[in-house]
């Protein structure tokens, strides 16, 4: 069972100051600044920042384990092993990461320990494997001025790697970007997110622990605008992966574009979650409430669009209040809760905006829409229905548990509907009929199309999204084919 005291034990005892070369660093820094408990609102403990001279000797340690370190020489079956370790470490510590994650973000203490750190293991052995398999091809050509060749390409690391992580799960997300990237034989660069940097100082340890050489794994706390800033501006970073949001993943992407260097951006969504005339309707309920109420809707999958066909849209809504009434927000570390708070006031206060432009804008509020009555970041889950698709509510991403119900007539309606946003992450179909989930799968425009069940997770699985969902895909093979560069060897023979 978590245990609030001993999260935060180990909150107080965590080194807090930047990783760099191998170590955490001992000098002073410009600043620091304090993490603060969703749930008390109370300073759990203060980070030093990463300043730009950090930045600078984080990027410098990085290219000099790339270029001329032990790092840059060590083989992919080498590289494996460290990974493996690292994952075995991780699980080792699996139970502190998630009550570090718990206390750190807000979310109910069986969620990490369920989903973020089972899936950031899973991840880092996904890669471990993938580590020493990364195969270039033979290809036959037409010979060159009559002479005949030898053709193959290779795939080698794309170079130092700056990943940028979001506060609501930074030790998965986290892994998404550090597992592909270091098995790639890249050096890794993390920038936390400010509100929730914890276990990923957790995660310097645990490296340092596995042996990675020095200056293959940085992880730099620090406030978006000053280290993550001077991270993805700096010319020694030669690739960026980023989640977040739309605003700063176009500042990350002009960064970027100044050198050519490539991006994977994940910027969240406005998903589609159709239920259809035929769905199992429990089994729908269940999903889709758990499809906007997960980790307090903080997702960038989050289901927050809720398509319901008419022939079933008031009983369909009813079933779902229920789901909502059964929730119970409060603090992570209660056996009964099952939501979190927010992340901080800035996001408690986004949310409730929304709800008011909800209420305005003459969508029904069937139920939420308030703060329970106690202290932290929270907000109560909230449904509306009879709403449109042309509600603010329905265009933007609210980040919070607040679902947006619009009633469908047939199946064309639901995948105009489902493509009418700006965003393109996910989807999720709830049928019984396999041939209308296999068309509309197609049609749907979605990085991710899941048939009956809310986003499942697996490392094996590429993931992202298009339009303002961002460009390029984190894990599966795509994930570290992103971390490589292709080169072409011609040998006239
Ligand atoms: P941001 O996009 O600002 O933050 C994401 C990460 O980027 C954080 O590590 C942040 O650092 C960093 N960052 C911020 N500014 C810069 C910069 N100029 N250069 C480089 N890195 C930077 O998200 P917010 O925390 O402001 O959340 C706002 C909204 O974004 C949410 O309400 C939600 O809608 C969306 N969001 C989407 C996520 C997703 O999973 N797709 C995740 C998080 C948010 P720091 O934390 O220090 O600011």
């Amino acid at each position: 069972m978590p245990q609030r005291s001993v999260a935060e034990n180990l909150a107080r005892d965590l080194p807090t100051t930047p990783f760099v070369a191998g170590r955490f660093e001992s000098g002073p820094s410009s600043q620091s600044f304090d993490v603060i408990d969703p749930v008390t609102e109370k300073v759990l403990t203060t980070v030093v920042e990463a300043d730009g001279d950090t930045v600078d000797r984080a990027v410098a340690s990085a290219r000099r384990a790339l270029d001329e370190g032990e790092w840059g020489r060590m083989d992919g079956a080498a590289r494996g092993e460290l990974l493996h370790a690292f994952a075995q470490l991780i699980q080792d510590r699996a139970d502190a990461f998630a009550d570090l994650e718990s206390l750190d973000v807000g979310k109910p203490g069986i969620e990490p320990r369920v989903i973020d750190l089972p899936q950031t293991v899973a991840t880092l052995r996904h890669y471990a494997g993938w580590a020493d398999k990364l195969t270039g091809q033979s290809i036959p050509t037409s010979g060159y001025q009559g002479r005949a060749t030898l053709s193959y390409t290779l795939r080698q690391p794309i170079g130092v790697v700056a990943a940028i992580t979001p506060w609501n799960s930074p030790t998965m997300i986290g892994a998404w970007k550090i597992a592909p990237a270091l098995a790639a034989g890249c050096p890794v660069i993390l920038k936390p997110p400010e509100d929730a940097p914890l276990t990923s100082l957790l995660l310097a340890q645990l490296a340092a622990e596995a042996g990675f050489p020095a200056g293959a794994f940085n992880v730099l706390p620090g406030r978006g605008p000053v280290t993550g800033q001077r991270l993805v501006e700096h010319p020694g970073i030669d690739k960026i992966s980023f989640t977040g949001s739309p605003e700063t993943g176009y500042r990350v992407a002009i960064a970027a574009a100044k050198g050519f260097r490539p991006t994977t951006l994940e910027l969240g969504g406005k998903s589609p979650q159709i239920v259809f005339a035929d769905a199992d309707p429990d089994a729908a309920a269940n999903g889709v409430a758990l499809g906007i109420f997960a980790n307090q809707g903080e997702v960038c999958a989050a289901g927050s669009r809720i398509l319901v066909a008419r022939a079933v849209y008031d009983e369909f809504v009813e079933r779902l209040a229920e789901r909502a009434a059964a929730v119970v927000p409060g603090d992570p570390f209660d056996s009964d809760t099952t939501m979190g708070a927010l992340i901080n006031a800035r996001q408690l206060e986004r949310v409730l905006r929304y709800i008011r432009l909800g209420c305005e804008e003459g969508a029904r509020l069937v139920t939420g829409g308030a703060q329970p009555d106690r202290p932290g970041y929270f907000v109560q889950p909230t449904l509306f229905a009879d709403a449109s698709n042309t509600m603010t509510i329905a265009r933007e991403e609210i980040f919070g548990p607040v679902g947006t119900i619009i009633a469908f007539e047939d199946d064309d309606e639901a995948v105009a509907l489902a493509n009418d946003s700006d965003y393109a992450l996910a989807a999720t179909l709830w049928t019984a009929d396999l041939s209308r989930a296999h068309t509309l799968a197609r049609r749907v425009n979605a990085g991710a199309v899941a048939v009956n069940g809310w986003s499942p997770l697996d490392p094996r699985l590429p993931w992202g999204g298009a339009k303002l969902s961002g460009h390029g895909r984190e894990l599966g093979q795509a994930g570290i084919e992103a971390n490589t560069s292709l080169k072409t060897v011609t040998v006239v023979l």
